[in-house]
């Protein structure tokens, strides 16, 4: 029985204030869940955020880091810095950072590895684009992601690795996949990590979240599929309510 797991990606979202207030409410509003649940601040505010979960269950994560200990690399955060700002969880890979910053496959692979060598835990975000989808490629654009994304990671690294399946048509853009088309790809991404990458255990273990406008009305049917074990959610994770509702769905 694999443990739910929903991450909130504030992206380049709130302020000062308003990081200090969320992530205070993220904590009373999802005290008690059965669920694992993260919150990917940006990086100003992690300290901020890191007060306020205090004494709770939630995770701090950082939605980026640079893959080097330090050094001559200006504008980049190392993780040595995140951990001494408590963050335990590191976002990589997310469509964001592919499709607008530029990222490539193997600057993901690198920033992967570098994290769990530092002890975090890595969510790796794979998807396919609307015209890679409508060419029927779903499968193969995520079997890519995931074979380049892992490559070099054990399988005794994998207990720290978590897979979040998001189609980029349906990041921030209220379109949705249907929890029979989520659940056809998270089953294939299962499939992939046990014939191909490392084996049934691993397969069995590994959660697998989805991400694209998630609410609080469409959560329980796409969690309640067999393959998927939770989301990450972005928009509705602004908002505290929304968010502990969409946890309570997972739970
Ligand atoms: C995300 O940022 O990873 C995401 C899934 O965003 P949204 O929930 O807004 O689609």
């Amino acid at each position: 029985m694999r443990t739910p797991t929903v991450g909130g990606n504030w992206k380049m979202n709130t302020t000062a204030a308003s990081a200090r207030s969320l992530a205070a409410e993220v904590a009373a509003s999802c005290k008690g869940s059965k669920a694992e649940v993260s919150v990917f601040v940006p990086f100003p505010y992690l300290a901020i955020a890191a007060e306020a979960l205090a004494g709770s269950a939630i995770k701090l994560g950082a939605q980026d880091a640079y893959h080097q200990p330090d050094g001559a690399f200006t504008g980049e955060v190392s993780l040595t810095m995140l951990k001494d700002c408590s963050v335990s969880t590191l976002l990589v890979g997310h469509s964001e950072r592919r499709h607008v910053i530029g990222e490539s496959d193997s600057l993901i692979n690198a920033k992967v590895l570098a994290g769990l060598e530092a002890g975090l835990e890595v969510v790796l975000c794979v998807g396919e684009t609307l015209d890679q989808r409508e060419r029927g490629q779903t499968d193969a654009i995520n079997a890519g992601q995931l074979a380049l994304g892992l490559a070099g990671v054990s399988a005794e690294q994998m207990s720290r690795v978590t897979v979040a399946y998001e189609p980029v048509w349906a990041i921030g853009t209220g379109k949705t996949a249907s929890a029979q088309d989520a659940q056809n790809a998270h089953k294939a991404i299962r499939a992939m990590v046990a014939d191909v990458l490392f084996a049934g255990q691993v397969a069995q273990g590994l959660r697998i979240q989805y991400g694209g406008s998630v609410k609080p009305a469409n959560a329980a049917e796409l969690f309640g599929q067999p393959d998927i074990d939770g989301g990450l959610i972005g928009g509705a994770s602004l908002k505290a309510a929304d968010f502990a509702a969409i946890v309570a769905a997972a739970s």
